[in-house]
């Protein structure tokens, strides 16, 4: 089993790396996952520090009640732990999530009449089954939880509507292979558009 020390080590290289892919931006995203130590708790990324500067240290232990357990940290958690709280108390697999602010599914969040996206290739299908548009909650509200937990059956990573991404996963590794993948998705969806003409449907998905 990974001990919490070691999966810190890899939320912190995760955000690094989806920084410098402007996945995160420089001050939106967070990250956390569930404790392996002890289930009952979950760490997060703190709120407003730059998101590559985020080192092991400055995450928040968080009981499943929404209690910061260490009183002493200076920092405050993500404005986002009740989104992030919700999702954990959704399912005991949902371990490692990543809240992003990527361009082109922030672009697409804030259409007021976005395009239906069919399946367009084997991989991107398989990753991301369905273009989910969790409608506008406010952030850090526990409606936005709500919302996004509703939603995370039909896709393990979806849009939030006016806002970014969410995706979960076992670890980070998966977390960060489908908040990519969407990005993935929609640059294809873009590129082909500017080829012009129809676009062909990915014939495993109906
Ligand atoms: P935090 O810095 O508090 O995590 O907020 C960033 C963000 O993306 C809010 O939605
Ligand atoms: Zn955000």
């Amino acid at each position: 089993m990974t001990s919490d020390q070691e999966i810190k080590v890899e939320l912190c290289q995760t955000m690094k790396e989806l920084y410098a892919e402007r996945i995160l931006t420089d001050i939106g995203g967070n990250l956390s996952f569930r404790s392996e130590d002890d289930g009952q708790f979950f760490w997060i990324t703190p709120s407003g520090l730059k998101k590559d500067l985020v080192e092991p240290k400055h995450l928040i232990q968080m009981s499943l009640e929404g209690e910061v357990v260490d009183e002493d940290t200076e920092m405050s958690p993500s404005v986002e732990w009740p989104m992030h709280l919700r999702i954990f108390q959704e399912d005991e697999d949902f371990k490692a999530i990543i809240h992003s602010h990527a361009p082109l599914a922030t672009a697409l969040s804030i259409l007021k009449n976005p395009p239906e996206i069919p399946p367009l290739t084997a991989e991107l299908g398989f990753l991301v089954p369905e273009i989910v548009i969790v409608p506008y909650e406010q952030s850090g509200s526990e409606e936005l939880g709500e919302a996004v937990a509703d939603r995370l059956w039909d896709s393990s990573v979806v849009i939030l509507e006016n806002h970014g991404t969410l995706a979960v996963g076992e670890t980070f590794r998966e977390a960060a292979i489908k908040t990519r993948a969407l990005e993935e998705y929609l640059r294809l969806y873009l590129n082909a558009k500017r080829f012009g003409g129809e676009l062909r449907k990915f014939p495993g998905f109906d």
